[in-house]
């Protein structure tokens, strides 16, 4: 058996596809014969028992295996307890736990005394990083400083009034500039005709940027554009990953500082636009986007399709659009929970069309206007809102992948709903 757990903060995680990986190498290094793999995706160790997490209590829950390949002994727990617990739950099925990189051997008193003494660091780790984090942030919650990475278009630090460090105020020169853009994003123009105005008009270039520093020059590109209007500062929120990876070629505008209630927190003093109208605007530039110029992987996550439609069952709150690993998911902003869209659009849409397509709608049926919308996946959703009644998603057994039971879908009663937006 294998085993591999993703916790929920990414940049000190392993993927789940490495850790499997290794564990198969290990396998195939001593001879034995993978029976099953069991992974826990976006599920933290320090939050959870190992048995209350659904891949490691379907490991249990299966029979014939012989031993339990983890990558290293925190995948498991992070705490003493949970890890001895669930290292005797694995012994009274008469299995034995292994860890890729580090030296567990539990059969042994010095191999156990050795493995509790890793799963007390792992626990301490643990700890320093609730530290670390708490601290953080409530630091820049207090003074209102900037901790989103660069300084933003538009704006600039300066030295904080109240308190030590530096905040992030507006800046005079090129704010008026960044509210025209925004305007003019919202009224609908492209963002490349958006670069070539701020380029004929002589539009101050972000302070410090490379075109500036090389040569003096003075033309926009539409890669700066594009990442301004989807910094979630526009709407005085703080970005969350300010060590994402320059390869990360746009970041995710829900990824903001939330309060402990979810909510994002909002500094008024630098929105340029509400909560709202910032939404709007990146539903404006991901469907104004030509697919042409946007690669797959990039294209298919910000598929409105399941916008706003899609709830999770355990906290009644909207699945959010987003990636992992770069494929299209849904995920839940307050459990983590995530499922796989590559799997879970085509699903939908096959019911859809199997069990509401000859339901009237209009002046004929589903199957008609799905069929006359093209790829329109704003019209498309329209369509799947008149049938839907709920659907709502539940933890997998697996984790993020794709399967039926996690689906809870109910239609309305015959007849539907008539399109709100008839085209
Ligand atoms: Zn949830």
């Amino acid at each position: 058996m294998l085993y591999a757990r993703l916790s929920v903060t990414k940049e000190e995680s392993v993927s789940i596809a490495r850790q499997l990986l290794s564990c198969r190498r290990y396998a195939e290094a001593r001879g034995w014969e993978v029976v099953g793999e069991f992974i826990d995706d976006g599920v933290s160790a320090t939050a959870s028992r190992p048995e209350d997490r659904n891949g490691w209590a379907s490991l249990l829950a299966a029979t014939d295996f012989d031993a339990v390949v983890i990558w290293k002994v925190d995948r498991l727990a992070r705490r003493v307890l949970d890890f001895l617990h669930a290292d005797e739950a694995l012994q009274k099925r008469g299995a034995g736990l292994v860890a890729v990189e580090d030296p567990i051997d539990m059969t042994s008193p010095q191999g156990r005394a050795f493995a509790v003494m890793l799963a007390v660091f792992g626990e301490m780790e643990a700890e320093a990083i609730r530290a670390r984090v708490r601290a953080a942030r409530a630091q820049l919650l207090k003074d209102g400083r900037w901790a989103g990475g660069g300084v933003p278009y538009g704006y600039k630090s300066a030295e904080n009034p109240a308190g030590p460090g530096w905040v992030l105020v507006k800046d005079p020169e090129r704010q008026p500039w960044l509210a025209e853009m925004v305007a003019k994003a919202l009224g609908g123009a492209t963002v490349n005709a958006i670069t070539t105005w701020l380029t004929a008009a002589g539009a101050p270039l972000p302070a410090g940027s490379l075109a500036r520093r090389k040569s003096g020059a003075t033309a926009w590109n539409r890669q700066t554009v594009e990442g301004i209007l989807r910094n979630p500062v526009l709407a005085g929120m703080t970005p969350h990953n300010p060590g994402r990876p320059k390869s990360a070629k746009r970041a995710d505008p829900l990824a903001v500082f939330r309060d402990e209630d979810g909510e994002p927190v909002v500094n008024d003093a630098l929105a340029v636009i509400n909560a709202e109208q910032f939404t709007v605007l990146q539903n404006l530039l991901d469907a104004r986007s030509t697919p042409q110029a946007r690669k797959r992987s990039e294209r298919v996550p910000t598929s409105p399709f399941l916008s706003r439609l899609v709830r999770c069952d355990d906290c009644d709150v909207f699945l959010c659009r987003g990636t992992n690993q770069k494929r299209p998911v849904l995920y839940c902003p307050t459990c983590r929970q995530t499922m796989s869209r590559s799997s879970f659009d085509p699903y939908l849409v096959d019911r859809l069309l199997a069990e509401r397509g000859a339901e009237p709608l209009g002046s004929s049926t589903v199957a008609a206007h799905w069929a006359a919308v093209g790829t329109s996946d704003t019209a498309r959703r329209e369509i799947l809102l008149t049938q839907l009644e709920s659907l709502r998603v539940r933890r997998g057994v697996v984790g993020r992948y794709f399967d039926e039971d996690r689906v809870l879908l109910r239609w309305r009663a015959a007849g539907g709903r008539q399109l709100t937006r008839q085209r």
